[in-house]
């Protein structure tokens, strides 16, 4: 089992407030690792370190180490090396006021791909892989904001996977999705992981156990306890595990 990403002792400290304390965390290659917990817990802090968006935000500071494919993501690589393979889909899908095809390939132009054909395929490639290109194919001048709402999540997955990144982070992607469009993102999830190593932040307890391979539980800033996610939601080893997905605080 390789690591993709290692988490050694992590801290993370926002003015006063201490949202992730001492976490160590192996993330493997081509893995969907659910990270559940109780809002708070620090699992946007946790996807915010990760690729460095957390240095935005004014008088954190994060302590300990993190190795993205052995390298510590703070000294050995470049901030936007890092951001181009660390790729992130938010729980609101936000396209950009332009077309499908302008959406996708908005990341690859800005890094300097300007043939139209080598742009279509991209944007055919990618929209195919978040199993979106079937509903899209013959409207890609359309505006994305006519898309349904789970029809623009896979469009802004399409968008992070335009970059090639080899890590996709994602932060309650479904939060605002009816159950047939968060099916047809899960099934986008699913079929990236031959390819990707993908980190599923959700709320929905029943989504990682749909989806994720090992699930982490996260409260006040600790990981509690990490696992398959079949043990996870069977037989957890901490009790305050198994309180939550019984529903017993939220
Ligand atoms: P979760 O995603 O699990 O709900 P977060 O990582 O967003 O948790 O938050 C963890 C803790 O950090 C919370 O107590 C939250 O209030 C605090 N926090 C998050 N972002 C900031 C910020 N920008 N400034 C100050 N405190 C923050
Ligand atoms: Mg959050």
């Amino acid at each position: 089992m390789v690591n993709k990403i290692t988490i050694e002792n992590l801290k993370a400290v926002y003015e006063g407030v201490l949202a992730l304390n001492g976490v160590n965390l192996d993330i493997r290659q081509n893995e969907i690792l659910g990270i559940i917990g109780p809002s708070r817990s620090g699992k946007t802090t946790l996807l915010k370190v990760l690729n460095r968006m957390i240095d935005f935000v004014p008088r954190s500071r994060v302590e300990g180490k993190i190795l993205f494919d052995n390298l510590n993501i703070y000294t050995d690589i470049r901030l936007l090396a890092l951001r181009r393979k660390i790729g992130m889909v938010y729980a609101l899908p936000l396209p950009l006021p332009m077309s499908i095809f302008d959406n996708v390939a908005y990341g690859p132009r800005l890094h300097g791909t300007k043939s139209k054909s080598v742009l279509s395929d991209i944007v055919e490639k990618c929209l195919k892989a978040s199993y979106l290109w079937d509903e899209v194919k013959d409207r890609l001048d359309s505006q994305a904001f006519q898309l349904s709402g789970g029809q623009q999540q896979r469009l802004c997955i399409s968008r992070t996977l335009a970059v090639e990144p080899e890590v996709i982070l994602y932060d309650e992607p479904c939060s605002g999705l009816d159950p047939i469009s968060t099916a047809k993102v899960e099934d986008a999830m699913r079929e990236l992981k031959e390819k990707y190593t993908q980190v599923l932040v959700t709320n929905n307890t029943k989504q990682a156990a749909r989806v994720s391979d090992r699930t982490a539980f996260f409260l006040m800033g600790e990981l509690v306890e990490v696992d398959n996610t079949k043990k996870i939601f069977t037989g957890p080893s901490d009790e305050r595990t198994n309180d939550y997905i019984t529903g017993k605080f939220g």
